[in-house]
């Protein structure tokens, strides 16, 4: 292990489909500045590339660029890790078979590496996080959609085509809703914080005393979270069916990797310590024997596990390889 000094400076870019966000991250995965840019989500891959540009100027506005080690991407898949180019992201125009990596280190003079967003949070969690020590982790997130990552043996879990732990297209309800890949019963259908919101809207129109009821078309899994807070009846109903939902996944986890721990991240993560109880109750009850003691807890970097751990898989590269000159305005 290098000291946090040898190891420099990096910066994450989290490539979603609302926002770009960036980090300047240093060894000991803490974050020195940020920037965020609502994505150009039309405009095609060239209009983003140049979002990134501009936000990496803006998070080392001011530092001498001789630390700076690189500059490491999350994106959403499916995407070649190894090669650097994304295949595609169903959500933005025009990124298909986009040699992002390539286009990126032409740009910025830097080392560029490029990592699936599953896997990139659960990476930041394992060094940084919730999973620090740890040999066997996963790593979920729910947000709009269920994604993660899976640590096994002491690594990153990859599989044929870099494409293990699409953990959200598990089926966990035969005839339930469509998911978006056209499957019905994804984990992702039925448990994300979208599917939450579904859930709610149909269930508020038709409990008009509901503290729910009152956002109409508006209501989404952070309105039913304060609801619960507050007592209401329909939204503990609700978290207690998310986390019934959630349970059910995770105890496949559980079965599936052996992990010593599950790291629960994302958007509904926020609501976590209303969750925890039902999920808890789902694998003390599911599970076999030998897995009901395995902690599920919540995402230790919160929003950050994405950036952090895109960053710090430049920072581990072996080659230092300090630059000099100057970033593009
Ligand atoms: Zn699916």
């Amino acid at each position: 292990m290098t000291s946090p000094a040898q190891e420099g400076l990096a910066v994450g870019i989290d490539l979603g489909g609302t926002q770009v966000r960036a980090a300047l991250v240093d060894g000991s995965g803490q974050v020195l500045a940020r920037a965020a840019q609502r994505t150009d989500a039309v405009g095609g891959p060239y209009a983003v590339l140049q979002q990134i540009q501009q936000l990496v100027a803006e998070t080392t506005q001011g530092m001498a660029y001789r630390d700076l080690r690189g500059v490491g991407v999350s994106a959403p898949g499916p995407l070649d890790a190894q090669a650097g180019v994304i295949l595609g992201i169903p959500t933005l125009a025009g990124w298909v078979d986009v040699p992002l990596v390539a286009w990126l280190q032409q740009a910025l003079g830097l080392p560029v590496t490029l990592e699936n967003d599953g896997i990139a949070a659960a990476i930041g969690e394992w060094r940084f996080g919730a999973g620090r020590g740890l040999s066997d982790f996963v790593y979920v997130t729910v947000s709009t959609g269920i994604g993660g990552g899976v640590i096994a043996d002491g690594r990153v879990l990859r599989g044929r085509g870099q494409l293990a732990g699409h953990i959200g297209h598990m089926t966990i309800a035969p005839d339930g809703a469509v998911c978006s890949c056209g499957n019905p019963g994804c984990w992702e259908a039925q448990a994300s914080g979208t599917a939450l919101g579904q859930i709610a809207r149909q269930r508020a129109a038709s409990t008009p005393g509901s503290l729910l009821a009152a956002y109409g078309e508006t209501l989404s899994a952070r309105e039913v979270m304060a609801a619960a807070r507050t007592g209401d009846t329909l939204a503990l109903e609700l978290v207690e069916h998310e986390a019934h939902l959630l349970g059910i996944g995770i105890v496949n986890l559980l079965h599936l990797y052996s992990p010593q721990t599950v790291v629960v991240g994302g958007g509904v993560a926020q609501g976590f310590d209303l969750l925890q109880p039902g999920i808890d109750q789902h694998v003390r009850t599911r599970a076999l024997p030998p897995f009901r003691c395995v902690p599920v807890v919540a995402a230790q970097l919160g929003q950050n596990s994405g950036l952090v751990g895109a960053a710090s898989l430049v920072l581990a590269q072996e080659a230092h390889r300090p630059l000099a000159h100057a970033l593009p305005a």
